[in-house]
């Protein structure tokens, strides 16, 4: 009995072995992501058809993804987040959420502007003014504070000061001017709010197109999505408004950006940084970009997108990714004192 009791047992640290070996050939990769785009499926089928590597995706909010990522704690399956926005990434940032990454590729691809030492940005979108062209002349809106001025009382629809997008356009305000002039430039908007912030960049472009308001603030691929739609209404409101890109006489247009970073707890660890570097490739740059209509990071890729395209070239703000995003916190503060809601 003994000697086949050992051979059972050899055969049993053999395919022991062997289920182990073949786990890290082929691996897997525990994704948690707040975007969720169409094109975005090509993406992870073509990582994991050149790499052998499964991906697992958990697709949710991103205030449920951070929270869930916090509760479980060290025992997270999760190895990367993917999401929108600096504000965002900073908040799943100073919580903690994320290890250091060290990869000569990622420093190689990805502009030095563009990453921080906890995550990267793989592209990135432009926060414009909108406006329509019956109801405000575009001299009276070249820039974020002309926005602000008296004489466009009753004309600005914007979305809530609470929002991702605004805290980070507020953070850039903060970064180049000062909380001072950030606090009162915010008193300005909502001076000139044509009603109380609601909905979304597209609900504020459709009010401004409607002529409920006469300018706003919105996200570019917000605009480009209704340039594309099939949807004859959305593209009567396109034919109403213009985009004028801000601030091109001083510090540029504020840019933010889609990113994902590296999980502290990450148990499959080369397979993230893997597939970071995958993102950071001239294929998953188009993608990843497409998916949203918003630009690569990686200079020269070349994206299939007329219509972005067509939105033409601007001066962007140069502002670091992770000093802008850490100035989200006091931009929330001074836009709670200027009582935008
Ligand atoms: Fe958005």
């Amino acid at each position: 009995m003994a000697p086949s009791v050992h051979k059972l047992a050899l055969i049993a640290v053999a395919a022991c072995l062997c289920s182990v070996s073949a786990s890290a050939q082929t691996g897997v990769l525990n994704i948690y992501s707040a975007r969720h785009y169409q094109t975005d499926e090509a993406l992870y089928a073509n990582f994991s058809q050149s790499t052998g590597i499964k991906i697992n995706r958990l697709d949710g909010k991103e205030e449920e993804l951070v929270e869930r990522i916090r509760n479980e704690g060290k025992a997270s399956p999760a190895d990367l987040l993917i999401t929108v926005d600096a504000a965002r990434l900073e908040v799943a940032d100073s919580l903690g959420l994320f290890q250091p990454v060290s990869s000569k590729l990622l420093d190689e691809r990805i502009p030095a502007a563009l990453r921080t030492p906890t995550w990267y940005s793989f592209s990135t979108r432009a926060r414009v003014i909108v406006y329509n062209q019956a109801a405000v002349k575009r001299e009276q809106v070249q820039s974020y504070a002309d926005l602000a001025m008296p004489a466009l009382k009753g004309q600005v629809c914007m979305r809530s000061g609470s929002h991702p997008y605004n805290l980070s356009l507020g953070a850039a305000v903060i970064s180049h001017e000062g909380e001072a002039k950030a606090e009162a430039w915010a008193r300005g908007l909502v001076a000139n709010f044509a009603r109380a912030p609601k909905g979304g960049d597209t609900d504020q472009i459709k009010a401004v197109a409607a002529g409920e308001c006469g300018v706003t603030i919105s996200n570019t691929y917000y605009l480009v999505r209704m340039m594309r739609s099939s949807r004859p209404e959305d593209l009567r409101a396109m034919k109403a408004v213009s985009v004028v890109w801000p601030n091109q006489s001083s510090w540029g247009t504020h840019i933010n950006v889609s990113g994902a970073g590296l999980l502290k707890h990450a148990p499959n660890r080369d397979a993230a940084i893997r597939f970071l570097e995958y993102l950071a490739s001239d294929q998953a740059q188009a993608y990843f970009a497409e998916g949203n209509n918003e630009w690569p990071v990686v200079k020269g890729i070349v994206q299939a997108n007329p219509t972005l395209a067509a939105l033409g070239s601007f001066k962007p703000d140069q502002l670091p990714i992770g000093e802008l995003a850490k100035a989200t916190v006091l931009a929330q503060k001074a836009f709670d004192r200027a009582g935008w809601k």
